[in-house]
């Protein structure tokens, strides 16, 4: 751990506690406009945050939030847009029900091939597998990483982060590489990371959760080629499209990634609203197709929360 981010998680806490982030967050000024990005988090942490943002914080509906970017009200209170990304059903069964209870909308980015999937992404039983297994290292063709006996989620992470830029058609095999190394990940973990189907998120369409496309199958799109792209962003527009009986407008960038290529084909696919990664708040001239969402992590505290709306520390850089 470097030694921004160690001050970072020392400090953070300390200033949410004592009142002096909100202190200072009030002779800063006006909020900005962030949209969260969750992925799989369980409904005992997102239960906190639900509880913190109806104090805090004045939900955004993602379908009208235009005017608050680009004539904003002057206010101390963040205006937050609830992003979650990947589709699993955990989102259906445990955070629905609280996005409901509280009034929040909130949208919900589906990779369409893994729709049905009993398998569970190939990035989490990577990740499962690694944090279950004892081997010491891992080795992709002539790469290695050494794995520390605790605390293996960053280096799983790094290596993640590695295969998701391979080329296409290397993947399948990078996979079972690193699983044969590693073995299998334990059925008991990966029942927390099943995914859902046509049928909920046709049931959870309009009920305060918009469904949106976050390609086929989740793969960087800066490395595809033009006609694989092109099946990324229209095919699965399509699919959700067939399923929603409505018109599908926003698109997240798997990881973020994206180039001009990436941008121009998200156009001509008829998408009218791209959301990115980066770890900021949402200026107009991000609108419509490089829409900032700041990464929040499945097991973050309410601190880390109240730090990633912070004035103070999107002023200071400390956001991601
Ligand atoms: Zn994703």
């Amino acid at each position: 751990m470097n030694v921004r981010s160690l001050a970072k998680e020392m400090t953070i806490p300390v200033l949410y506690r004592t009142g002096l982030l909100r202190a200072a967050d009030r002779r800063l000024g006006r909020a900005g406009v962030v949209a969260l990005s969750y992925h799989n988090v369980s409904s005992a942490v997102f239960r906190t945050h639900a509880d913190f943002l109806s104090q805090h914080a004045r939900i955004l509906d993602p379908n009208d939030f235009r005017n608050e970017v680009s004539d904003p009200t002057h206010s101390h209170q963040a205006m937050v847009i609830l992003t979650f990304d990947d589709g699993y059903k955990r989102f259906v069964d445990q955070i629905h029900p609280i996005l409901e209870s509280h009034q929040f909308k909130a949208l919900w980015f589906i990779p369409t091939n893994y729709l049905g999937s009993e398998q569970g992404f190939w990035f989490d039983q990577i990740q499962l597998a690694i944090e279950a297994s004892t081997t010491d290292k891992i080795t992709i063709g002539s790469r290695v990483w050494k794995l520390p006996k605790r605390g293996r989620r960053y280096t799983a992470y790094q290596i993640k982060t590695f295969m998701k830029s391979a080329r296409p058609g290397l993947l399948d095999s990078m996979v079972e590489e690193v699983l044969d190394q590693t073995g299998r990940p334990p059925i008991e973990a990966l029942k927390n990371h099943m995914l859902t189907n046509e049928a909920e998120i046709q049931a959870l369409d309009g009920r305060g959760v918009h469904v949106a496309s976050h390609s086929q199958s989740h793969r960087n799109l800066t490395v595809l080629d033009d006609d694989d792209l092109n099946d990324e962003l229209v095919g699965s527009k399509q699919q959700l499209e067939s399923v929603l009986n409505r018109e599908v407008a926003h698109f997240a960038f798997p990881s973020g990634d994206h180039d001009e290529r990436v941008l121009s084909g998200v156009r001509s696919a008829g998408y009218q609203w791209a959301w990115t990664t980066e770890a900021r708040y949402i200026n107009a001239a991000d609108l419509p197709y490089q829409i900032p969402r700041v990464l929040i992590d499945d097991k973050a505290s309410v601190a880390t929360l109240a730090a990633k709306l912070s004035p103070l520390m999107h002023r200071i850089g400390l956001v991601k």
